[in-house]
């Protein structure tokens, strides 16, 4: 029997679980207020996600980025991947919220996606 502890990141309660394991697989879940930390405790023993949140450069932009997220959870041991493959995009302004940044991002089969809007930059001119 073996034992981990856990604090569950469903609600900012952060509970801390004692999770109980035979052979790998999890036997039982305590320290959880509401079941969303058996859920979690199961599994981030078994297949741990998460979801990413970053930035992409945009260029001629009115910023120089645009924040995005994955569409959905990826393998926790995917991030450093999909970090350094966001590190090298490029999108040109204007860019919209749901625009892709970056498809099936290392090879998970999710996508990228823009959260915020980032207009075109508009040139100023000097006074002659
Ligand atoms: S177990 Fe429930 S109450 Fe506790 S941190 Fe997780 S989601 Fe929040």
């Amino acid at each position: 029997m073996e034992e981990k502890e856990l604090t569950c990141i469903g609600c900012p309660m952060g509970c801390t679980l004692q999770v109980k394991l035979a052979e790998g697989a999890v036997t039982e879940v305590t320290g959880n207020i509401c079941s969303r930390g058996s859920a979690y405790a199961k599994k981030e023993v078994s297949n741990p996600t998460r979801t990413v949140t970053s930035t992409v450069r945009v260029e001629g932009g009115c910023f120089p980025v645009a924040p995005v997220r994955t569409k959905a959870d990826i393998p926790k041991g995917k991030i450093f991947e999909v970090m350094d493959a966001l590190k090298k995009v490029r999108l040109p302004a204007p860019v919209s919220a749901g625009d892709v940044a970056l498809q099936n991002a290392a090879g998970t089969g999710v996508d990228v996606v823009v959260t915020k809007e980032v207009r075109r930059s508009q040139a100023v001119e000097k006074p002659a």
